[in-house]
């Protein structure tokens, strides 16, 4: 079988291509981007034309490949784990309706948030929605689990879902690949109201998916994923969940831990091997990526005496990523600090690029907002959040996508004159819309600043739905079309920005300003590709 060196997000998607998926669907957020970024490029993917287009948002890529699984096909749906968040709704319903082709959500989670604004476990969603769960501890097993899921999803007939972390997608491994699958032909599911939640429905469905419970967690306990390994030594017994199993045996480079390990891969959790590991061990150590989601579990379970230890005890630090060194310490080794962090990769904070329209933007703003004084402006997700640093300090909120417009909307009803919004034009479609729709609902008094640089900058330049036609959705949302502002982000028209802004700051009702210039960093990779297809056309 071939062999690739692969990231864990391109693992996963050439698993799942290999898999016979028809469609992936999905928002950009690190550390997921890489995962459809890799189908968009991949040879057999384009030879199929799997669907492969980024989604508006994270609700409408489960939504979409929901779809997909319903006309039989096997999909995927990928995205961060604040994503998550926004895809709950179908994402818990899709439990519910099962599916009909194989549908896998993956989730990619940031413990440490190396950029993400939390560190949330996608694994207490997974438990919520009562599906099964993997994780795997490296590439191999990234690839060989996207390429199992969709079976998987398909013999329960509900969705997986799939849960890597950063560390796991952002590092690169050698893989085996497995024979091409065929994608699935078109069907329809076999029970006509099956995707139908009325509640006379849903209230038997429901019922369906507690009744599978236990065979889901017979296949965890079956699962080649999950294994107990023996070892003399009792006085101590590892679980290790996912990636941690890999730092575990990093420590025991000779394969020669002489503790017994229970490796965790595949959720529910197998508690016969649980049972095993912690009657035969006089203590218990957890380690997983995370929340402590595992150990909060075996606690109830099991702990009568405390022997269980892991993040809530403070064996293992309660926030932060784990690493081999964490690992090590808690096993009572001698840590050499292998992972110390490179001077040159250390405190670098972000900034805006030289050049970038969001700092003429930013300029002109303050500029303005002299006049009307401070802590008046809602930013949303983007590039342009960066404007909370100094020298521009220009941005007072930053909470979730889509955020800025709806915060902005509650200040100006409290009373906050101007109220103003920051968001880009990726994060306006994603979930800026609606926000914007509740504020034409009731003329509130915002002023919505689209930065609007042609991409989705912040993950590397991916499409959105909203390229070219702002004004017409602003418009259509109920916009006064002489509210609508578009401005061109540069110094030479600074004096013209700030007159502008200032309008419509003073006006009492909806207005949108679209300051437009493509992001510099997309510009010029753009030209660059441009010159080499020239280049190559003229060899
Ligand atoms: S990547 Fe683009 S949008 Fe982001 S800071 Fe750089 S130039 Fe600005």
């Amino acid at each position: 079988m071939e062999k690739l060196l692969l990231l864990g997000a391109e693992a996963i998607a050439q698993g799942a291509i290999d898999g016979g998926m028809s469609g992936i669907y999905a928002y950009p957020g690190t550390p997921s981007t890489e995962i459809t970024e890799y189908v968009q490029n991949n040879k057999i993917a384009i030879e199929r034309n799997i669907h492969r287009n980024w989604s508006a948002n994270e609700k409408t890529a489960v939504e979409a490949a929901l779809g997909m699984s319903y006309a039989g096909k096997r999909a995927m749906a990928c995205m961060k784990h604040v994503g998550l968040n926004v895809a709950a709704d179908p994402f818990i319903n899709a439990a519910i309706t099962g599916v009909n082709g194989g549908l896998v959500i993956t989730v990619a989670d940031d413990p440490s948030m190396h950029s993400s604004q939390n560190e949330q476990d996608s694994r207490f969603y997974g438990k919520f929605a009562m599906i099964p769960m993997l994780e795997p501890s490296n590439q191999q097993e990234a690839y060989d689990m996207a390429y199992e899921s969709f079976e998987l999803s398909e013999k329960f007939k509900i969705p997986v879902l799939m849960r890597i972390t950063t560390r796991l997608s952002h590092s690169r491994s050698g893989i085996k690949r497995k024979e091409i699958k065929s994608e699935n032909p078109l069907t329809y599911p076999d029970d006509p109201i099956q995707f139908v939640l009325l509640p006379s429905n849903a209230r038997k469905r429901y019922k369906g998916l507690l009744g599978i419970q236990s065979s889901i967690e017979e296949a965890a306990e079956k699962s080649k994923y999950n294994k107990y390994i023996d070892g003399k030594d009792k006085s101590l017994g590892i679980i290790a969940c996912g990636i941690a199993f890999n730092y575990l045996m990093e420590n025991y480079p000779e394969n020669n831990c002489p503790h017994p390990i229970l490796k965790i891969g595949q959720y529910p959790m197998p508690y016969s091997l649980l049972d095993k590991i912690v009657n035969e061990c006089d203590k218990i150590l957890v380690l997983e990526d995370g929340y402590p989601f595992v150990e909060e579990q075996i606690k109830g379970y099991f702990d009568k005496s405390g022997k269980i230890t892991g993040r809530l005890n403070g064996a293992i630090p309660r926030d932060g990523e784990l690493n081999p060194d964490i690992v090590g310490k808690a096993l009572g080794k001698e840590v050499k600090q292998f992972f110390k962090i490179p001077e040159i990769v250390k405190n670098r904070p972000p900034e805006l690029c030289s050049g970038c329209a969001h700092r003429d933007i930013y300029t002109a703003l303050n500029e303005t907002m002299k006049e009307f004084g401070k802590q008046k402006v809602f930013s949303d997700i983007g590039c342009y959040t960066l404007g909370a640093l100094p020298p521009w300090n220009a941005i007072n909120s930053c909470v979730d996508m889509g955020a800025s417009i709806t915060m902005a909307k509650g200040a100006a009803d409290a009373g906050v004159r101007p109220s103003v919004a920051v968001i880009g034009d990726s994060t306006f479609t994603h979930s800026g819309m609606t926000a914007l729709l509740d504020c034409v609902y009731e003329n509130t008094p915002v002023t919505i600043i689209i930065a609007d640089n042609a991409t989705t900058a912040m993950t590397g330049g991916q499409t959105s739905p909203a390229t070219g036609r702002l004004e017409q959705i602003c418009i259509g949302l109920g916009v006064k079309p002489e509210h609508v502002r578009v401005l061109t982000p540069l110094p030479k028209f600074h004096e013209e920005m700030i007159k502008v802004i200032r309008e419509e700051l003073l006006y009492e009702g909806v207005s949108v300003i679209i300051p437009r210039r493509e992001c510099i960093q997309t510009a010029t990779r753009s030209k660059k590709e441009q010159r080499v297809k020239a280049e190559e056309v003229t060899q």
